[in-house]
């Protein structure tokens, strides 16, 4: 691995003397305080609501460089993005990622930024964890649908239930707090749903469950696979008592606390419209196209204005012009049978 510091002598993306740029708010007057990067659109897993099994891939040459990511996670930081999530693909099977880790952990350490986090399969978890944490990371997603080993590589195609449930105890024992995320797959995790809820506060973790949104082509029909929440949430209620808790994110999820468990649990039904009113995120993906939404195509290249100068002045004209564009909220819809995804690219690309 090189050891290289390559974060050393930037700031926050800023030069010395440069007249400070302000905060970014759209034309809905939505402040965006949250980035979520995809760092890779690889994985090791191939899950069937996310990935057709024989995924095309990007070429290397396309992607961002670490180095260019850090500096376009550090313009956004310069810009009042408070928070970052690394996500993919699979974040950490990204080569050398704890150093892209470790080089934007400069502005946890400065105030910049108030939380440095990521999204992961666990796969990777174990021998990464003593690390992340090291850097700043105190909190980490994981994805887990089900904790039978059969079930899951039914689930993931290609994926070991034990080496995920050793980089959860890893992280836990590094200190990170782990938050489990969970899709709803009618017939496949359906059934299993209340124990892995029980499993997960048992440990201490926080739970969240996610409708299946139609991101790219995959081989199954996403009317087989889609789950409503509500179904779900009527069911538990049945035999738990629930408890809404007002905690917001900005984002799509919202929490109940399980009286039984003592855990707190959440939903996460993208294919409402409730949330985007203060929706406070955009994503940019790793050969630096942003998306302004999730739910919606419109994209602006980063990686041209990025790689045209050394100083950062195109990088920010793009972004502002960028945030003009944000849309007041998407159009996601499941409902046709057979019918083509919402949108071609698939979850891998954006991250989620
Ligand atoms: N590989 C990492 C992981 O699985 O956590 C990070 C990337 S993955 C695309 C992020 C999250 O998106 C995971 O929790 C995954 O379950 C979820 N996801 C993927 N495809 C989805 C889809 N079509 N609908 C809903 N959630 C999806
Ligand atoms: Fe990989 Fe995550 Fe997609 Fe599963 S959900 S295939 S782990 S990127």
């Amino acid at each position: 691995m090189r050891e290289h510091d390559f974060a050393a002598g930037g700031g926050a993306g800023r030069e010395p003397g440069a007249v400070p740029r302000t905060g970014l708010v759209d034309r809905f007057g939505r402040a965006v305080t949250y980035l979520r990067v995809s760092v890779t659109d690889r994985c090791d897993f191939r899950c069937v609501y996310c990935m057709a099994e024989a995924m095309t891939f990007l070429p290397r040459k396309d992607l961002l460089t670490l180095e260019e990511l850090d500096r376009l996670a550090s313009a956004f930081i310069a810009r009042g993005v408070t928070r970052v999530r690394l996500t993919g693909g699979e974040p950490l099977v990204r080569r050398d990622i704890l150093q892209l880790v470790r080089a934007l952990s400069r502005h946890l350490a400065s105030g910049a930024l108030a939380e440095l986090t990521l999204t992961t399969n666990g796969s990777q978890l174990a021998r990464h964890a003593d690390e992340l944490a090291a850097h700043g990371v105190r909190r980490i997603n994981v994805s887990l649908d089900t904790r039978d080993p059969e079930m899951f590589r039914r689930i993931t195609r290609t994926g070991d239930l034990a080496p995920v449930l050793d980089g959860i105890r890893a992280a836990r024992r590094a200190g990170i707090a782990v938050k489990i995320n969970t899709v709803a797959l009618r017939d496949l995790n359906e059934a299993e749903l209340p124990e892995l809820i029980r499993w997960a506060h048992g440990e201490g973790h926080d739970i969240t469950l996610i409708e299946t949104m139609p991101l790219g082509e995959i081989e199954a029909d996403r009317t087989d696979q889609y789950l409503p929440l509500s179904a779900i949430r009527a069911r538990l209620a049945a035999r738990w008592t629930l408890t809404d808790l007002p905690d917001r994110t900005g984002g799509p999820a919202r929490y109940v606390r399980v009286a039984e468990t003592g855990g707190r649990l959440g939903f996460i039904t993208p294919l409402t419209h409730n949330f985007c009113e203060s929706c406070n995120r955009v994503r940019v993906t790793c050969t630096g196209t942003l998306y302004m939404c999730l739910g919606q195509g419109d994209a602006a290249d980063l990686r041209a204005p990025l790689r045209a100068s050394e100083a950062d002045d195109l990088l920010h004209a793009a972004i502002d012009e960028a945030m003009t564009r944000k849309p007041r909220g998407h159009d996601f819809v499941i409902e046709r049978r057979g019918a083509a995804p919402a949108l071609a690219r698939h979850m891998s690309v954006t991250g989620g």
